[in-house]
């Protein structure tokens, strides 16, 4: 890959390479636009086949962190950070606050957060050398539950989108995963009172745990979930599952969950979508709930603040799904839309001079 050309092409302004000899950190950091803030991404640990693939992995994170906080009404910009390593041998205290250096040195720049592989423990090491850390313990929390009231606000316009009401008593769900964020929608969903739920799940543990607190909801094989006859199927399992196998099969008006990169194809995927006439939330807009909650992190958090927040992804969905009806576009081209237009709009009020 020629780095410098995929920049240029994609607008980066920066990517650092990092590697520390006391640990054998071996890290990397894009920044790839700090237009509306600092970037903000958190830090993925990963035993990359090789360099190449952490920097694209990198590069391409990076990128989407800046639309997801841009569409998210965020002061951010989007970065990213990969380690490359193994999680279960090279993570300890030194490890993080050698990351907690190297984040530092970039003065603010870009701030960090948990992602795959680190926890809020290591990002607290990370803490001990750096102010630009957020989602630390005893902070903002567990960032699941607030991702899943994000898409509950996002299954909520959705709704009104295609039935013109969110009278949830009417309608039915189909959640694929009910790890961390669908056994929290679930539990938003069964507070709202939805008609029927089915779930799936491949971990026998959370299967045991949904039947034993909600036994209303009902369980269904992997395969069987996309077919059925729902007005809403949420993803909220692993990404790259709507694809030409899946997507035919879909019954559902509407799709509408966590699950990151749920398109195995951006734009194909999208299309097709859009020729079946599903209404589909874009994942980086529907699933902020968890970046906004930590974004209060910055200013002081406050859970009520935080909350409130989240809710307005229900207004900047109703806005897309406009954007998508005049353009006659997908609705995850609209989000990138969206999410470029705030850019531009506040790139263009800070040109005018005032003195810092
Ligand atoms: P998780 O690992 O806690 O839950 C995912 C669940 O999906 C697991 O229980 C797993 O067993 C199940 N699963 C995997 N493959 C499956 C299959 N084929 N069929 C049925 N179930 C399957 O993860 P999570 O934190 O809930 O995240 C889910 C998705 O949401 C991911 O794509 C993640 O990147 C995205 N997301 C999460 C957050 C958050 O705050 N946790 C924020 C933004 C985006």
């Amino acid at each position: 890959m020629k780095k410098f050309e995929y920049m240029e092409k994609h607008g980066y302004e920066q990517m650092v390479y990092f590697y520390d000899k006391t640990t054998g950190l071996k890290g990397i950091t894009c920044i790839h636009n700090t237009t509306l803030g600092p970037a903000l991404g958190g830090t993925r640990l990963w035993d990359y086949e090789c360099e190449e693939d952490a920097a694209l992995d990198c590069l391409r994170l990076a990128r989407g962190m800046t639309y997801k906080n841009a569409a998210a009404g965020l002061n951010l910009g989007g970065g990213k950070t990969v380690l490359i390593g193994d999680a279960k041998k090279d993570k300890s205290e030194a490890y993080f606050r050698a990351l907690g250096r190297y984040v530092q040195s970039l003065n603010g720049r870009y701030i960090t957060a948990e992602d795959v592989n680190t926890t809020t423990k290591d990002m607290d090491y990370v803490h001990e050398e750096t102010e630009h850390v957020v989602g630390l313990e005893g902070k903002s929390g567990n960032p699941s539950p607030m991702t899943a009231l994000g898409v509950f606000y996002g299954i909520k316009a959705s709704l009104e989108k295609a039935f013109g009401d969110h009278d949830f008593t009417k309608y039915s769900f189909a959640v694929q995963g009910a790890g961390q964020t669908g056994y929290y929608l679930i539990e938003y969903l069964l507070e709202a009172k939805a008609k029927k739920i089915y779930f799936t799940e491949i971990n026998d543990d959370h299967i045991e745990r949904m039947k034993k607190e909600h036994p209303d909801v009902e369980f269904v094989e992997p395969d069987d979930i996309y077919g059925l006859d729902v007005d809403v199927f949420s993803p909220c399992a692993l990404g790259g599952f709507l694809n030409d196998d899946t997507i035919p099969q879909i019954k559902a008006k509407i799709v509408a969950g966590s699950a990151n990169n749920i398109l195995k194809d951006e734009d194909e995927h999208a299309r097709m979508l859009k020729e079946k006439g599903i209404i589909h939330a874009p994942d980086f807009v529907i699933n902020a709930g968890g970046v906004i909650n930590v974004y209060h992190e910055l200013g002081g958090y406050n859970k009520d603040r935080a909350k409130r927040d989240i809710a307005k992804i229900y207004d900047r969905l109703i806005e897309i799904y406009e954007i998508a009806d005049k353009d006659d576009i997908s609705t995850y081209a609209a989000a990138k839309v969206f999410a470029k237009k705030r850019i531009k709009i506040i790139n263009n009020v800070h040109s005018t001079y005032i003195r810092d």
